[in-house]
């Protein structure tokens, strides 16, 4: 790629137009980048936001994955989100052990693999098992997908840079939505946080979408976010396997696609390419949080 394409791309970044040709380092099919940047601030954190990576045994998936994870280093990102949907599926009726088991296992052989980084991960609604013969299974259900994550719990947030992260957990009744308890926990999270803080939440389910699977209780959540209007946030999804951005109340929501596109698969009558879901290749997100609380979103397609 010449460096007249290079710069244009940068300046199209920081314009924060949607569709862009060319990459830095990585030969990306369609990037789409967006940004509140308006003016210059220092850049504090580079994260890689991967998602819906739904690993299986099946379609050399594993050896995919490993190419996916050697061009995402190249973009020497600081830390990675892993927004849920990590194995291929333990939540339907006919899994059995031994395949809980199996997607595991595979999960953490690669994660073994990029052990140099933090991981921060949410949980997806294919992460369950609940199929175990009874709830004091510690296979079953969530607590047992939390350790496989190596996660503090179901939900939590951290502080990074000047940033506060919060991972929350969608998957509950009417999904994606919050329980009671998670509920109380968010707001008093939010409250002890300094006013004019810059954050950025992922959950699985997106919260506002222009792809429809948003949550349920997305009423409550923009409520809350209009509350705590003094500070920046960001929100960053997957489920949707699909590629969108939503502004709303100064609020970002950018759902990022899916790093297994269509889980691995060739795709159906709906896919624009081959492996991706309707128009969104499988891919990842670069994403730059500025100093200000401005974020630049860009997504990568891998070929893979
Ligand atoms: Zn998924």
């Amino acid at each position: 790629m010449t460096q007249r394409h290079h710069s244009l791309r940068r300046r199209t970044l920081i314009k924060g137009l949607t569709l862009s040709a060319g990459a830095t380092m990585l030969p990306p099919v369609l990037s789409a980048a967006s940004t509140i940047n308006t003016r210059k601030s220092k850049k504090v954190l580079k994260i890689a936001h991967i998602t819906d990576v739904h690993i299986r045994p099946e379609l050399d998936a594993p050896n995919r994955f490993r190419k996916c994870l050697k061009d995402i280093k190249k973009n020497k990102v600081d830390f990675f989100l892993n927004g849920g949907d990590t194995i291929y599926a333990a939540d339907y009726d006919h899994i059995d052990r031994d395949r809980v088991h199996e997607q595991w296992a595979i999960w953490k052989e690669l994660r073994s693999e990029f052990s140099e980084y933090e991981v921060h991960s949410c949980l997806g609604n294919h992460d369950m098992w609940w199929a175990a013969p009874n709830k004091q299974d510690s296979m079953y259900g969530k607590d047992y997908a939390v350790k496989q994550l190596g996660i503090p719990g179901r939900y939590y947030s951290f502080d990074k840079k000047g940033w506060h992260f919060i991972i929350l957990d969608s998957n509950n009744d009417n999904a994606g939505s919050l329980d009671a308890t998670q509920r109380q926990w968010l707001e008093a999270d939010f409250a002890r946080i300094a006013p004019g803080s810059n954050v950025l939440i992922m959950s699985h389910y997106p919260i506002l979408g222009a792809n429809g699977g948003k949550h349920t209780d997305h009423n409550y959540l923009t409520n809350l976010y209009y509350k705590h209007k003094d500070k920046k946030i960001t929100c960053l999804s997957g489920h949707v396997h699909l590629l969108d951005r939503v502004v709303y109340n100064s609020v970002n929501y950018f759902c990022n696609g899916a790093l297994s596109g269509f889980w691995w698969e060739e795709g159906n009558e709906h896919s624009a390419g081959k492996y991706w879901v309707r128009e969104t290749p499988p891919g990842y997100a670069v994403i730059d949080l500025f100093e200000d609380g401005s974020v630049t979103n860009t997504y990568y397609s891998h070929p893979y």
